[in-house]
């Protein structure tokens, strides 16, 4: 197994190198060159299985050997057991046919956990076999820094730096990141917006001098390694309720759409789906591409589902690249022309599109409405993320004999303001983590210049 590029110029790279590569030179996203199959079979046997164990079955052939199969299975078993459920990613149903499927039972309370966990583990093992070490550099608004950290935090070969706006992320997302006591965790505030930790990121990766040489890796969504882990739970979801003899179906409350890129993952894979439902907050653009054929951005809005704000969704470009039937040039022009102006995809990848998958936007005030609604019906207090699905699951759920499996992206109590305002004395933390508010904090204040920065990790790295 080797991985392309979805520009179609970069060179072919084994999975260890993908996982240490990020972005293609070409300015593209890798993709495996042919997606494996899981016969019925295969699929059959799963049912009963510990996650772990799907989990293994499912990525073994993305990994292709350059891992041992002992080894894996170890690495494996290792990152979902820092999960707080036994079944790792439980399903609760609510109505006759409508299921959540919990993503948060991990160590940061949100979906991100699925992915860092093992990929922390998975570079740390290359790194290691490589007499290697590393930096981790990322900017975060909330979620994934603190998915990033926990991923990290026991890992010897890799030192991560995680920029946050000072003073404008929630208190508790802060304290998931800055409690973290680590010797090769460092958070930095930066004294400036979000737009500016991510320029500085950026800027490191483009120029990397200032390492002299170590290695810097990217854990965002567009590591191949964080969809590979998220194929899991769709495999593992629809087997719990009966596939392959069953069909299912998915909603996804999207962003960057690195997780529906999962599930359509699956799907190509082999395991029977009728159809993806997209989520959208109003930050919409999947939306809009999909039910107007527009394809262009529009100015970011600040939402009560902040982790899916976004005004460009990075991984549908390897969604476009399967609908343009693999052609790397097609999809080099058009989102070339996208960062230029609106643009509109072609009929034919557009129609093949709409086949597999619906969508839906909902605005702050639905998701209001939706939480109360939600709870009145089911008892459940819904994340204002989950929210987005429920409501989308619900518009859009196509034939109603089909099991419908809504992603539960987050814990309420995560998500507290969205669910204050909802009219909720609120959520608490989970057992494990109620003294979130009590633990000692250590991160550093910098002010929002590159120079600065790179030389804090410079210095900092060990
Ligand atoms: C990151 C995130 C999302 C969006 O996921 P994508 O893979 O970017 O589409 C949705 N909900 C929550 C809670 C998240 O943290």
């Amino acid at each position: 197994m080797r991985y392309i590029s979805t520009r179609g110029q970069a060179p072919a790279l084994s999975f260890e190198e993908v996982v240490l590569t990020g972005m293609a030179s070409d300015g593209g996203l890798y993709v495996p060159e042919h997606v494996p199959e899981l016969s019925q079979d295969e699929l059959a046997a799963m049912a009963g299985l510990s996650y772990a164990e799907i989990a293994f079955r499912v990525m073994k052939p993305f990994v292709n050997g350059e891992i041992d199969d002992e080894t894996f299975r170890g690495i494996v078993k290792e990152a979902y057991a820092t999960f707080s459920h036994d079944a790792v990613v439980p399903l609760n149903q609510l109505d006759a046919n409508h299921f959540l499927l919990e993503l948060f039972h991990g160590p940061t309370l949100a979906f991100k956990d699925v992915a860092l966990q093992l990929l922390g583990r998975i570079l740390d093992h290359f790194l290691k076999k490589r007499g290697e070490r590393a930096v981790i550099m990322g900017a975060t608004s909330g979620d994934t820094g603190s998915a990033a950290i926990e991923g990290c935090r026991h890992c010897d070969n890799l030192d991560i730096f995680i920029l946050h706006p000072h003073n404008r992320v929630s208190e508790v997302q802060r304290r998931q990141m800055t409690t973290v006591l680590a010797d090769n965790v460092f958070n930095v505030a930066i004294e400036g917006n979000f737009d500016d930790a991510q320029a500085m990121v950026k800027a490191s990766f483009a120029d990397q001098d200032f390492l002299n040489g170590t290695r810097l890796v990217a854990v965002n969504s567009i590591n191949w390694a964080r969809i590979m882990a998220q194929i899991v739970y769709y495999v593992a979801s629809a087997v719990a309720l009966g596939a392959p003899q069953r069909k299912v179906s998915f909603c996804v409350p999207s962003a960057n759409f690195g997780n529906v890129f999962a599930g359509y993952m699956a799907y190509r894979m082999g395991l029977p789906v009728e159809r993806f439902v997209i989520a959208t907050n109003a930050n919409d653009i999947l939306h809009r591409t999909l039910a107007a054929n527009d394809f262009s951005k529009k100015e970011l809005v600040a939402t009560l589902a902040p982790s899916m704000d976004i005004v460009v969704s990075s991984n549908f470009e390897r969604l476009l690249f399967e609908a343009y039937d693999r052609d790397g040039k097609a999809v080099d022009a058009l989102l070339e022309r996208f960062q230029a102006e609106p643009t509109a995809l072609a009929e034919a990848p557009l129609s093949r599109l709409r086949k597999r998958f619906a969508s839906h936007s909902v605005d702050d005030s639905t998701i209001l409405e939706v939480i109360r609604e939600a709870h009145h019906r089911t008892q459940e207090i819904l994340d204002p993320h989950t929210a987005t699905g429920y409501r989308a699951a619900e518009r859009e759920r196509g034939d109603e004999s089909v099991p419908m499996i809504t992603l539960a992206t987050a814990h309420p109590a995560k998500f507290a303001e969205a669910v204050v305002k909802a009219g909720f004395p609120g959520v608490p933390l989970p057992p494990h983590m109620d003294d979130l508010l009590e633990r000692e904090e250590r991160y550093t204040v910098l002010p929002a210049e590159l120079s600065a920065v790179q030389r804090f990790v410079a210095e900092n790295r060990r």
